[in-house]
């Protein structure tokens, strides 16, 4: 029994599943999850003393790569000064004012904790600030677990939502509407229906929670006109791209003014910070100053703010987002090459430090072309790779990230690597 496998039968006995989180448990690919000891720039270490080139970046936190010594050092001298306070200080002014200058639809901004947290404060704020019950998703959209948002479309198209976990009551699901990605036909059927009742609409621009599925420019354009046209608040959720695709997030490239932006992630430089905001008329309705609540005990805590901050500072090196998106693009470009010498058809396509493959021919644009690319091939994949020194999201419907640290050695191993899974997997 490895070590790896001990801690895993060790953890299950305390923790359910044994994770604290549940893709962690390799459950879409089979085998034992790597527990890891360390980290260094591109690379991990597991509790067998294993060695990996990581292409999860802790979920995508990880811009800088592992134990970057700026955002260490940072960390340290924060938590020297002490953990927290649960009262203001200067560096929430301070990273308040970073996030606004990189994203300039910011014009009041609240941190939170995680993700999820972002998000369902986004959702309620819209809903107090138009005084409407209904919200539109997408489908394979993933915007944290809060009750409203674990809703799958239901049986017609406009029919209430459906829960997607035991435990969500139907009836808060039955005030979202699933709509599929990048289908205009649909958001127009459904803004001429419920148009005056839908309090927002949340979008991933960028989709990172069914593999990488790029939104359309006239569908957002689509999106944003209409939550215009009808009062409702357009929500994007860059808790994915946001820092990561450009330095000013997916909104950025699109040229699009979301009425609210939610943030995680690389906001945090791998410490919990998340965060929302957007439109000063809309935030003026957050509470203390307007009606809608929401508050933290841990939020805009001092040593968490102190990594998120060294972190945005890195990145706004110059061409800090054209390196990376090279690099990212020559390790889909050499993905491709090998996967076609080995006779198999694969999709690839990345902005920025952000990436996704298929084993499929074409770039799908909704979840269900995504269904289509073939899963069985890829958990073989995942574990050639595993096996080679390579560590790949343990999901077919994870994108990639690529980190400041992997430089064009890392990608060059990685795609010999590569070279020899994929001739094992054909
Ligand atoms: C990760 C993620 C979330 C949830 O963030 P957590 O910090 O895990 O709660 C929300 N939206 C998107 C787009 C994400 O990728």
């Amino acid at each position: 029994m490895s070590r790896n496998d001990e801690l895993f039968a060790r953890a299950q006995r305390s923790i359910p599943g044994g994770v604290n989180s549940p893709v962690r448990a390799f459950r879409q690919v089979g085998g034992t999850p790597r527990f890891f000891e360390r980290g260094a720039g591109a690379r991990l270490w597991d509790a067998d003393g294993r060695e990996y080139i990581d292409y999860v970046g802790s979920w995508g936190p990880m811009i800088l790569g592992h134990a970057h010594p700026t955002v260490v050092a940072a960390v340290q001298d924060a938590a020297a000064h002490g953990l927290g306070y649960g009262a203001p200080t200067e560096a929430e002014i301070v990273i308040a004012e970073e996030v606004m200058k990189l994203m300039p639809s910011l014009e009041k901004i609240r941190f939170v904790s995680s993700g999820t947290e972002a998000a369902m404060s986004a959702i309620r704020l819209a809903r107090g600030a138009t005084g409407r019950t209904r919200i539109v998703k997408f489908d394979g959209c993933y915007h944290g677990h809060a009750d409203s948002l674990l809703v799958k479309a239901g049986s017609g198209l406009l029919t209430f939502g459906n829960p997607t976990s035991a435990g969500v009551p139907a009836d808060f699901a039955a005030h979202t509407i699933v709509l599929d990605y990048n289908d205009i036909a649909e958001i127009d059927a459904c803004f001429e229906k419920f148009g005056h009742e839908i309090a927002c609409v949340i979008v991933e621009p960028i989709a990172g929670n069914m593999n990488f599925v790029r939104g359309t420019p006239e569908w957002h354009a689509r999106l944003r006109e209409l939550c215009t046209q009808h009062g409702s608040v357009l929500i994007w959720d860059e808790v994915m791209t946001g820092f990561r695709v450009a330095l000013g997030g997916a909104q950025s490239l699109y040229g699009i003014r979301p009425d609210l932006t939610v943030l995680g992630k690389v906001i945090g430089g791998g410490m919990p910070v998340a965060a929302f905001g957007g439109s000063a008329e809309v935030m003026k309705f957050l509470a203390p100053e307007g009606p809608v609540y929401q508050a933290g005990t841990l939020s805009g805590n001092p040593v968490a703010v102190a990594a998120g901050l060294a972190t945005l500072r890195l990145i706004q090196e110059p061409g800090f987002h054209d390196r990376l998106g090279e690099q990212t693009a020559k390790l889909m470009a050499g993905f491709q090459a090998a996967a076609e010498s080995a006779g198999l058809p694969l999709a690839v396509d990345s902005v920025g430090g952000m990436f996704g493959f298929y084993f499929r021919e074409g770039l799908p644009g909704t979840l269900s072309e995504v269904h289509t690319a073939d899963v069985e091939r890829f958990k073989k994949f995942f574990h050639a790779m595993l096996d080679r020194g390579v560590y790949l999201a343990p999901s077919a419907y994870e994108a990639g990230f690529v980190s400041a640290a992997h430089d064009g050695a890392v990608v060059a191993e990685t795609l010999v690597a590569a070279a020899g899974a994929f001739r094992a997997v054909a």
